[in-house]
């Protein structure tokens, strides 16, 4: 193709795109208004444009992509399940490719975890988990546990019932009349703590107001919803060591499931394949996504113990089915794309790799931490959230109209890479397979672009 066939191609695609789509957490007033980046195709750790030009994928294609992009093994992994079949269902039916990935992925999961109910997106997983935590209390006579414990930020996906235990105020409030009531606690946010502590001396004291939100609703709690270890979109909020061991205590105390988001922090993120291992903690459920295809299909499984799952047992008259259900659950094409990147990531020891590499990254960010304009680079493994603020030592956040997170991950653009903010924490999450010379790329790019956007910003602001 000739640049000027490209250049038209291009024109074509975004008259069709700004007459057709809309996109999801856009705001799509600007969007029309701008040119878009149109991705046509990838390689590795690029994404490549409809005019050729090469970007590193700063976050994995919102935070999924595990072994870079066009990976071999995957590809053909999905091009042989191809020529068996493309879907069938799992009501009432098995299929080969579902039950090889659900073996495969117990293989992966922490211990106590043996049962894999498919569905097709984080927010589905998380929907589930609330359902089946909600009638497995009910199943077992203890009918007055059907209320959730979250925490503020919480970020769980956006159906209503993922809406409902997450804390997000800008993404959820205008839902709010729409939502189930939930038990809210105090979020473990170091850097901004909401209760005016300094850790370690506070002895995490955000985690007994988790407890004294239990005892007051004694015998009424089915479960704590919990993203273990880092609430990722409300900024990489990283947890005090212990405190998730802290959450499986008081679940158990108080005789309520402990569910587990790691829809984000699987697949090696955090630098083991699940965020609760580092704590070794066993969830009652536990949820995945984005990473479990490697970033390739939408798939997604909730995962619980035997304890739950016989709950649910009894003859058909007796309805303790779990009725719940979605076409896709366990689409064989995703299942086989699923079970290949499991298998790469036990192969080729991908978790192992990301302590390495997530210092590699963080040494590259060393220049950052001296910033004016960076209050926190908070780093578990390979997920980054760096919070600038407009004064360093007062921690004052910048006026939130002018976006200096927006216009970082814009500066990165014509640098070469990807980012996309959440609020004024610019995020990177490399896929784990990014190579330590891409990541020092990485690093590069988003410093330069971080003093872009914030010279501009204090300038601006002053
Ligand atoms: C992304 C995310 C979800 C939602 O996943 P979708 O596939 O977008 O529905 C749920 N929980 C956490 C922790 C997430 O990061």
């Amino acid at each position: 193709m000739t640049d000027d066939e490209r250049a038209e191609r291009h024109r074509r695609l975004r008259a069709a795109d700004h007459r057709h789509l809309w996109h999801p957490f856009t705001p799509m007033q600007e969007w029309l208004a701008e040119d878009p980046l149109i991705v046509d195709r990838a390689e590795g750790s690029y994404l490549i444009d409809t005019l050729g030009r090469r970007y590193l994928d700063g976050v994995s294609s919102l935070w999924c992509n595990v072994h870079g992009h066009r990976v071999p093994e995957i590809d053909a992994a999905i091009r042989a399940q191809l020529e068996r079949v493309g879907h069938s269902t799992l009501l009432g039916l098995a299929s080969t490719a579902s039950i090889e990935c659900a073996e495969e992925l117990i293989g992966h999961a922490p211990p106590g975890l043996t049962r894999v109910f498919f569905s097709d997106a984080g927010a589905t997983a998380v929907e589930i988990a609330i359902k089946m935590a909600f009638q497995h209390h009910q199943l077992r006579g203890d009918v007055a546990r059907k209320e959730f414990v979250t925490l503020a930020g919480a970020y769980h996906g956006d159906t209503l019932g993922a809406v409902s235990v997450g804390g997000i105020d800008l993404f959820h409030r205008i839902f709010r009349p729409l939502l189930f009531e939930v038990q809210r606690a105090p979020q473990p946010y170091c850097y901004r703590c909401p209760l005016g502590r300094a850790w370690p001396g506070c002895a995490m004291a955000c985690a007994d107001e988790v407890e004294r939100v239990f005892a007051a609703r004694p015998g009424r709690i089915a479960a704590l919803v919990i993203e273990p270890r880092v609430q990722g979109a409300d900024g990489m909020i990283v947890q005090p060591p212990g405190y998730l061991r802290r959450m499986r205590e008081i679940c158990d105390r108080h005789g309520a499931l402990l569910v587990c988001d790691e829809v984000a922090t699987g697949w090696g993120r955090t630098g083991r394949t699940f965020a609760v291992e580092h704590e070794g903690v066993a969830p009652d459920i536990l949820t995945t996504a984005k990473g479990i295809t490697g970033g390739y299909l939408p798939l997604a499984a909730t995962l619980t113990t035997e304890a739950v799952f016989e709950s649910f047992l009894g003859p058909p008259e007796a309805q303790r089915t779990f009725f719940h259900g979605h076409t896709y659950a366990g689409n064989p094409l995703a299942c086989a794309a699923a079970t290949a990147s499991m298998r790469l990531f036990r192969e080729r020891g991908v978790g192992a790799a990301v302590p390495a590499r997530a210092e590699a990254l963080a040494g590259a960010l060393g220049a950052l931490a001296g910033h004016p304009h960076v209050g926190e680079i908070r780093q578990r493994g390979l997920m980054v959230g760096i919070e600038l603020v407009r004064d360093r030592s007062s921690r004052e956040r910048f006026p939130a109209a002018l976006r200096v997170g927006h216009r970082a991950c814009m500066a990165a653009r014509p640098r070469g890479a990807i980012l996309r903010p959440l609020g004024d924490v610019v995020v990177l999450m490399p896929p784990l397979s990014m190579t330590p010379a891409e990541l020092g790329e990485l690093a590069r790019i988003a410093t330069a672009a971080i003093d872009e956007a914030t010279a501009a910003a204090a300038g601006g602001a002053a």
